[in-house]
């Protein structure tokens, strides 16, 4: 990447003012200029042409087209869906996702709460208060179940080793082979069916590319073992929402965790809201930390003026 001298930022939250990201980030960088968009919409009198860096979380479509000087695309998050599915992205931008220590360790307090109280079928306790009474031969055996996590990223690898720390078995899916002490690692299609044929929970922590899109669909809650739990922190187009349903109605699955959807916010009266067996959140598995995340923008910013390659950039063809 070519040296750059005083770059200009473009930053861009959706839905929300983006001053504090912009201070956030001038903190560790004061000497750069950032600007914002007005209503979604280049404010008057910026010249496309100078915007060197866009750090965004969901820009309107067709945005980045309009500036002819883009050097990168950096997400506000770690997945960077939302940039690649503009139809009017420009190509030959470079993409970089965001790669925050902090995040790993968000995830994993979600994805364990949600396993804990899957496993320690807290929901039973809380449905005794309306009988008074307590069930009884209550034993929780970590042993006696397996957790199987698809994504075996920065954040799928975080959070399997805190699962197979506190005893449970865990077993992983990448795309590539690697080697994760105490973890079994599977790849490819063989992989997921012998990973899903033996999990009673499944923990989805994969990007959204054409390859796992729908893949948390009927074919796969049918092969886990009956009664099973889905974790899904991916994203919601993994999931296949009346495959779903079905499922939790058949009893296939017992429940599911789902922080993510294909709309959010969650649409008032969509059926998942008050489904028994649905555990809703608002995609706060892992919220971006103003502090960290800025402390790592304005790093990547320092590479691309140096002339150096920044953290996260993601391939393109692969989509993610
Ligand atoms: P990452 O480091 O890029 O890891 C992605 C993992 O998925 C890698 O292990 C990759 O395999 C695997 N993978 C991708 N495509 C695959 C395929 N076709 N078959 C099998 N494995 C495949 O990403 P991350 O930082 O861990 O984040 C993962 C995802 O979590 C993000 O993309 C985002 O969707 C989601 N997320 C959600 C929240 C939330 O708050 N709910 C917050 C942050 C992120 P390789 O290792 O072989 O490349």
């Amino acid at each position: 990447m070519p040296a750059l001298s005083a770059p200009k930022i473009l930053v861009h939250v959706r839905n929300t003012d983006a001053t504090d990201w912009i201070d956030g980030i001038k903190r560790w960088a004061p000497d750069i200029e950032a600007v914002q968009l007005a209503d979604d919409r280049l404010p008057d009198g910026l010249d496309p042409a100078s915007i060197d860096i866009s750090v965004c979380w969901r820009m309107p479509h067709g945005l980045h087209a309009q500036l002819p000087n883009l050097k990168l695309i950096q997400s506000m998050a770690a997945g960077v869906d939302h940039i690649l599915s503009d139809p009017r992205r420009p190509a030959e931008v470079a993409i970089a996702r965001l790669v925050d220590p902090w995040m790993a360790r968000s995830m994993t307090h979600h994805v364990v709460s949600q396993i804990l109280r899957w496993h320690r079928t807290l929901d039973r306790f809380d449905a005794c208060k309306a009988e008074e009474s307590w069930p009884t031969n209550v034993i929780f055996d970590p042993d006696a179940v397996s957790i199987g996590i698809l994504g075996m990223g920065v954040l799928g690898q975080a959070a399997a080793r805190a699962l197979s720390a506190l005893g449970f078995p865990v077993k992983g899916w990448s795309r590539s082979p690697k080697s994760v002490e105490g973890i079994d690692v599977l790849n490819g299609a063989d992989g997921l069916d012998g990973i899903v044929r033996t999990s009673n929970a499944v923990v989805c922590l994969l990007p959204l590319t054409t390859e796992t899109a729908d893949i948390l669909n009927a074919d796969l809650f049918a092969k886990m073992p009956s009664g099973g739990f889905l974790l899904n922190v991916g994203r919601g187009g993994h999931v296949v929402e009346a495959d779903l349903l079905a499922a939790l109605e058949s009893g296939q699955l017992e429940a599911a965790s789902l922080d993510v959807f294909r709309t959010e916010p969650l649409p008032k009266g969509h059926p998942f809201w008050r489904h028994p067996k649905i555990w809703p959140t608002p995609h706060i598995a892992s919220e971006i930390n103003l502090p960290t995340a800025t402390r790592a923008f304005a790093e990547t910013i320092r590479r691309v003026r140096a002339g150096e390659v920044p953290d996260g950039l993601i391939d393109p063809e692969k989509g993610y």
